[in-house]
């Protein structure tokens, strides 16, 4: 049993998903878990459609393939291959670049680039988790050229608001989001949705924070010290998500999944789950994501 809480070796993965057909009849089984039931109709049987895998319901005829309806939905290449992607993505500590991933699967870049955003879209937080305890939240600027004077438009930098979750000696969640403008608006929708009323959130002295006691009674705004002394490990953790962006992507022109991919992995560094199980159930349960929706 205790293999099942370590993060699966490349031979265990190997081992697990031989084939293409493997890699189905796993998602078939992850799909209908909970028993068959017709998309259509409810209708709860079925017999075997034209792929081995497929359910057709006996009722209204309809067939269902395993990765319909998921992020896998519309996947112009093999399954055997997405799922080294995901691999890929649960078990490296950085994240893999759809470069590095073109190269290990023979597969063309954009190709790599937009499945990669299907399994970041699956990294998205739930929002059903929020923060509890102390609770540190700032903003701050990615993206731009921070050498240039400010107010020359470079139409690239983004306001993004993040915060953590203080336990202990150390930082055990963190989320981000990108945002319009540093308002009152944009803060409390964001604060909302990840943070407890419960919490004991502290923010500095800005403006857009001011009235969001409503919301959470315990909120403290607290002068920001010299070098910002008083709130070190939201500031370490901000350098860290910078440096990140910069070191494993240099483009951020879709900041949001980076924010998502990045902050996925750091909520997790200390569970014991298995990634890449739990990339696979979300990948399964989220709705198909299109090059469409990507860009939009
Ligand atoms: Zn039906």
């Amino acid at each position: 049993m205790e293999a099942r809480f370590k993060s699966l070796s490349l031979f265990e993965f190997q081992e697990r998903y031989p084939t293409e057909d493997s890699c189905v009849k796993f998602l078939t089984e992850l799909k209908w878990s909970k028993g068959y039931s017709c998309i259509k109709c409810g209708h709860k049987h079925y017999c075997k459609g034209n792929h081995v895998e497929d359910r057709q319901c006996t009722r209204c005829r309809y067939i269902s393939s395993a990765t319909a309806g998921t992020l896998f939905h519309g996947c112009k290449f093999s399954i055997l291959k997405a799922f080294y992607i995901v691999y890929y993505l649960s078990t490296s500590k950085n994240g893999i670049s759809s470069t590095e991933l073109s190269r290990k699967l023979a597969l063309r870049q954009k190709t790599c680039w937009l499945f990669k955003q299907k399994v970041m879209k699956a990294m998205e937080s739930s929002r059903s988790f929020p923060m509890i305890g102390k609770v540190d939240v700032d903003e701050t600027y990615i993206g731009g050229q921070d050498d240039q004077a400010i107010g020359r438009n470079e139409g690239r930098k983004q306001i993004v608001v993040v915060s953590i979750e203080r336990k202990g000696k150390g930082v055990s969640r963190m989320y981000g989001r990108v945002i319009k403008t540093a308002g009152k608006k944009d803060l409390e929708c964001f604060m909302k949705d990840h943070i407890s009323p419960e919490a004991e959130v502290r923010t500095d002295k800005w403006a857009g924070y001011k009235g969001l006691e409503k919301e959470f009674p315990h909120l403290k705004r607290e002068k920001s010290e010299k070098k910002g002394k008083n709130f070190t490990d939201l500031h370490r953790c901000i350098m860290m998500l910078k440096a990140w962006l910069r070191g494993v992507h240099h483009s951020v022109k879709y900041l949001q999944a980076y924010l998502d991919e990045y902050t996925y992995r750091f909520n997790r560094h200390k569970m014991k789950e298995g990634i890449f199980e739990n990339l696979m159930n979300r990948m399964m349960q989220k709705p198909p994501y299109t090059y469409k929706m990507i860009i939009s």
